[in-house]
C-alpha cells in the first residue's frame, strides 16, 4: 500500500491486511467463502459486466450496479484505493435489430440508453466507475486478442466470423462446474465451426448490420470477447474483482475466462455474483412493462428508499418485488431517518458521522458484505437512540446519531448527504432557508391558533400543503417535509 495513504484516508481503518482484519468473499468459482488478499496490497481492482444498452433500465437492470456500489464503498472505507470498471455493452443483436424496427440508428439506441442507465444510477445514489469503456471503442484491442488466440491455437477464423476452439481449453466450464461433454449444443446452425459448442467471438457482416475491418474480413464483435479485452486494458492480466449477475455464469463469464487465460491472462481472481430482482419467482424483465423502469419508479418512491429497498438484501439473496415490501422498506428507512432528523434537531447542529462504524457493524460487512446483519446494528443502535430522545439524554442521542451517519454513510444512505438533498428540492444551503421560512409561516399559524382563529390557521396549512409541503404535528412541534419525495 501506497506510504501517503493514511493521510490521503485519514479517518478509514488501517486497510484489512495490515490490520489484522480481513474482508471475506464468496467466490462462485472456489465455490465457498474466501479471505480476500489483494493483489497489490492497499489496492483492490474490480470489474462488473454492466449494460447491454438496448433498452431502459428497470430496477432489476440497476440492482448489479447498486451491489457493487456497496462493495467498493466497504472497501474504500477498509483503506483501499479502489479501481472500478464497468462496461456498457453498445452493441449487440437487440441493438441492432431494435434500430432496424425502429429505423433508427443502433447508436442512437445505444447512447439514449446508456443516458437512461447513468440516471437510474445516478438516482440511486451509485458512484460513477473509476472507468465506463463502451465495447465498439475497443475494436482493436479486440483484433489483437483474437490474434493471439489464433497464433495460440484456441482460436479460428471461418467465413468470416472467428470462433474460440472451446476444446484447446482444459478449464473450460470450471466456474459454472458444467461438464463439456454434457452442455446443449447450441442449434445455431452456423456453418464453420468445428465443433458446435464452440462461440463466436467476432460475427462476419451482413447485410444492414454496423461492421468493422479486420484481418479476417470484415465484421462486427461478438457480445463476450470485449469483457476480456476491456478488463486486459484497464485493469491488467490480473485483477482482483470480476462481478455480475448470476444468469452471466453462463456462458458469458466462461467464455470471458476461455478468451483471456488462454491469451495469457491470469485474469480475476474472485468471482462475485449478485442475485436478482425476481417478480412471482422469475427473473424481472422487459416484458413487464414500464412500471418498474426506474425512471418511473422515482416518481412514486424516493430514490434513497428504493437504494434501501435493493441494497440491503444480501447481494446473493433474490429480491422478489412487491409494492407492499417496498413499503416495509420505506417504514423501516422512516424509522432511521425519523431518528437521525429529531437526534440532529434535538443536537441544535449537524453532527457529523463518527470517523468509525461500531466493531460489529465492521465484522457483518467484512463477513462477505453482511449488509442484513450491518443493518440490524443500524436499527439497534436507532432504538439506543431513540431511548436516549425519550430519557432526553442529549450527549447519548448525539454519540449514537454519529453511529448511525457512519454507518449508513458506508452504504450510501445517510439522509444528511447533500446527494440526496437535491432530489428534495435543492441543496444544503437552500433547504436552511426554506426551513426558515416554513417554520416562520408555521409560527404564524400557531399564533392564529392560539387566537382561536381557526379560518386563517387552517389556510396557511392549507397553502403549505398547495405548495407541496406535508406538514406533521408531532410532540416537538410541526414538522415539515417534501411531499411525495
Ligand atoms: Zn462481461
Amino acid at each position: 500500500m501506497p506510504r501517503d495513504r493514511e493521510s490521503v484516508a485519514g479517518h478509514y481503518h488501517t486497510p484489512t491486511t495490515l490490520g489484522g482484519v480481513t474482508i471475506r468473499l464468496y467466490d462462485t468459482s472456489a465455490r465457498q467463502i474466501r479471505d480476500f488478499t489483494p493483489l497489490t496490497p492497499g489496492c483492490v481492482s474490480i470489474y462488473l459486466c454492466g449494460a447491454t444498452v438496448q433498452a431502459a433500465p428497470h430496477i432489476g437492470h440497476i440492482r448489479s450496479g447498486l451491489n457493487f456500489d456497496i462493495m467498493r464503498r466497504w472497501f474504500a472505507y477498509r483503506g483501499y484505493d479502489v479501481t472500478f470498471v464497468r462496461n456498457v455493452t453498445d452493441i449487440d443483436d437487440k441493438i441492432i435489430a431494435k434500430g432496424r424496427d425502429q429505423d433508427r440508428t443502433w447508436w442512437s439506441i445505444g447512447y439514449e440508453n446508456e443516458r437512461a442507465f447513468n440516471a437510474g444510477y445516478d438516482a440511486l445514489g451509485c458512484l460513477p466507475p473509476t472507468y465506463e469503456p463502451r465495447a465498439t471503442g475497443h475494436v482493436p484491442e479486440m483484433i489483437e486478442m483474437m490474434r493471439g488466440l489464433i497464433e495460440r491455437g484456441h482460436a479460428y477464423e471461418a467465413d468470416g466470423s472467428v470462433y474460440f476452439d472451446v476444446r484447446s481449453f482444459p478449464g473450460y466450464l470450471q466456474l459454472s462446474n458444467q461438464d463439456l461433454d454434457d452442455l446443449r449444443q447450441p442449434d445455431e446452425g452456423v456453418s464453420g465451426k468445428r465443433d458446435p459448442r464452440d462461440f463466436a467471438m467476432w460475427k462476419a457482416t451482413k447485410p444492414g448490420e454496423p461492421d468493422w475491418e479486420t484481418p479476417w474480413g470484415r465484421g462486427r464483435p461478438g457480445w463476450h470477447l470485449e469483457c476480456s479485452a476491456m478488463a486486459h486494458k484497464y485493469l491488467g492480466s490480473a485483477f482482483d474483482v470480476h462481478g455480475g449477475g448470476l444468469d452471466l455464469i453462463f456462458p458469458h463469464h466462461e467464455n470471458e475466462i476461455a478468451q483471456a487465460k488462454a491469451f495469457g491472462d491470469e485474469f480475476a481472481r474472485y468471482w462475485v455474483h449478485n442475485a436478482w430482482v425476481t417478480m412471482s419467482g422469475e427473473k424481472m424483465s422487459k416484458s413487464l412493462g414500464n412500471s418498474v423502469l426506474v425512471s418511473e419508479m422515482v416518481k412514486n418512491w424516493r430514490p434513497i428508499v428504493l437504494r434501501y429497498y435493493l441494497g440491503t438484501p444480501h447481494y446473493r439473496s433474490m429480491i422478489e418485488y412487491s409494492e407492499e415490501s417496498l413499503r416495509e422498506a420505506e417504514a423501516a428507512f422512516g424509522r432511521i431517518e425519523g431518528f437521525v432528523q429529531r437526534a440532529t434537531e434535538k443536537a441544535g447542529r449537524t453532527v457529523p458521522p463518527a470517523a468509525e462504524v461500531p466493531p460489529a457493524f465492521a465484522e457483518a460487512m467484512d463477513d462477505d458484505l453482511g449488509v442484513p446483519h450491518a443493518l440490524a446494528i443500524i436499527h439497534t443502535t436507532v432504538r439506543q437512540g431513540n431511548s436516549a430522545l425519550g430519557a432526553d439524554d442529549k450527549d447519548e442521542a448525539i454519540a449514537r446519531l454519529a453511529e448511525v451517519r457512519a454507518m449508513l454513510g458506508v452504504l450510501g444512505l445517510d439522509p444528511l448527504d447533500p446527494r440526496w438533498a437535491e432530489g428534495s428540492g435543492g441543496d444544503e444551503e437552500l433547504h436552511g432557508v426554506v426551513d426558515t421560512l416554513v417554520r416562520l409561516v408555521l409560527q404564524q399559524r400557531e399564533a392564529a391558533r392560539e387566537r382561536k382563529d381557526w379560518g386563517t390557521a387552517d389556510a396557511i396549512r392549507d397553502q403549505l400543503t398547495q405548495s407541496g409541503l406535508s406538514i406533521e404535528d408531532g410532540p416537538d412541534g410541526p414538522r415539515w417535509t417534501i411531499a411525495n419525495r
